[in-house]
């Protein structure tokens, strides 16, 4: 075991603190990372805070880890010493399921292991994630990461830019097809970056009048606000997908209206509120509302090698760790640029 510095929430309505964790020996098939930056995800906060509920404290949030590879174990073949790595939402799964088989971990019949608030594959070790100064993953469950891409602004494709990857992989987005994402955050700074990048005509659609300028330097084509019921009317039958990353409570039959006939609403956000749907928005136009959970670990690597291809990073705002509690009123008030990232350095240096 190796004690190593973190932050952690203690409790719900407690700002997060520094906290000192144990980490385990890397085992045979493990690899041991120090981790250099983290990135902040809503899902962090709903999680800090118990918003959606069955938090186990003390939790150390944190999925969007890269790093260097500190020690591996002595089966450990893909990797060695010195590499540069990631680690996104989970961390272990069963391997046998038929959805692990078919990489698509993240559905493990069994229960994946999250990277935080999860347990091992024993079901009873907990997960602590990547606000932490190391943690140490089995071998599969790690992330190659291209040297050609500035380090932190990577962090956030472990799962920002896979939860957009893998739904316009799924519902095979291509040339031409009109995308709208809603909500300009993490996720959907990503979402435009990657529909763009995919031949997609992309509309954003926010309630920020103040970020139309940044979606356009995103790549979004056009820029609508939703607070205007003229935009919402005039919108009425245009897009073929609508990817939604809100994270707050919201009326989806709204939007729903929005797509043309066998079109697809995709929800990513997560608001800790169940939402009704009126079956007609559905059934006039053959309608589909579905929903994504981040992406396997197959197509996690083919998605970081994707950005590396198209020159795809994150717009992040660097932090130091001690400034966390700041960073999580500012996303949820919408004002961040569009990911925090954290600087493990602050943390090394900063010994509890
Ligand atoms: P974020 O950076 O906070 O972005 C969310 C965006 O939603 C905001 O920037 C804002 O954009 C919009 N928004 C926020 N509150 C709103 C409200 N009350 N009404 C309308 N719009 C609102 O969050 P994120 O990290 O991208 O995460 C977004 C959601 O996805 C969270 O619920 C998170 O838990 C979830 N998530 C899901 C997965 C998955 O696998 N499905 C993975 C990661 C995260 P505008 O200012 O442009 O309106
Ligand atoms: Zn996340």
């Amino acid at each position: 075991m190796t004690n190593v510095n973190a932050y952690a929430a203690l409790q719900a309505d407690k700002p997060l603190e520094g906290y000192s964790l144990e980490r385990r020996e890397p085992g045979e098939t493990d690899v041991e990372i120090e981790i250099e930056y983290c990135g902040v995800c809503h899902s962090d906060i709903h999680t800090a805070r118990n918003e959606w509920g069955g938090t186990k404290y003390p939790v150390v949030p944190g999925h969007e880890i890269v790093g260097y590879v500190t020690r591996v174990g002595s089966k450990v073949t893909k990797f060695k010493k010195g590499d540069t790595v990631g680690v996104g939402c989970f961390v272990d799964s069963c391997g046998d399921c038929s959805n692990c088989q078919d990489h698509q971990e993240q559905y493990c019949e069994k229960g994946s292991s999250q990277t935080y608030n999860s347990y091992l594959q024993d079901k009873k070790t907990p997960t602590y994630g990547g606000y932490a100064t190391h943690i140490v993953v089995t071998e599969n469950f790690v992330l190659n990461i291209s040297d050609k891409l500035p380090l932190h602004a990577v962090a956030p494709l472990l799962c920002a830019g896979i939860t957009t990857y893998s739904p316009l992989k799924h519902w095979g987005i291509k040339n031409g097809d009109k995308v709208a994402v809603v909500g300009l955050g993490g996720l959907g700074h990503m979402a435009v970056k990657i529909a763009a990048a995919m031949g997609a005509e992309v509309t954003m659609l926010s309630r920020s009048k103040e970020k139309e300028k940044d979606a356009d330097a995103l790549g979004a084509h056009h820029f609508e606000l939703t607070t205007k019921p003229e935009n919402m009317k005039k919108m009425a039958n245009t897009f073929n997908y609508i990817i939604d990353t809100v994270s707050a409570k919201h009326d989806y039959n709204e939007y729903l209206t929005l797509l043309r006939t066998n079109g697809v609403m995709v929800l990513l956000g997560v608001p800790p509120e169940p939402a009704p749907v009126h079956a007609g928005r559905l059934i006039f136009g053959r309608k589909s509302l579905v929903g994504s959970l981040v992406g396997g670990i197959k197509e996690t690597q083919e998605m970081l090698d994707f950005c590396a291809r198209h020159n795809i990073v994150s717009e992040v705002e660097m932090i130091k760790m001690e400034q966390i509690n700041d960073a999580y009123e500012r996303t949820i008030s919408g004002d961040v640029r569009y990911r925090f990232v954290i600087d493990m350095k602050s943390l090394k240096n900063n010994v509890n």
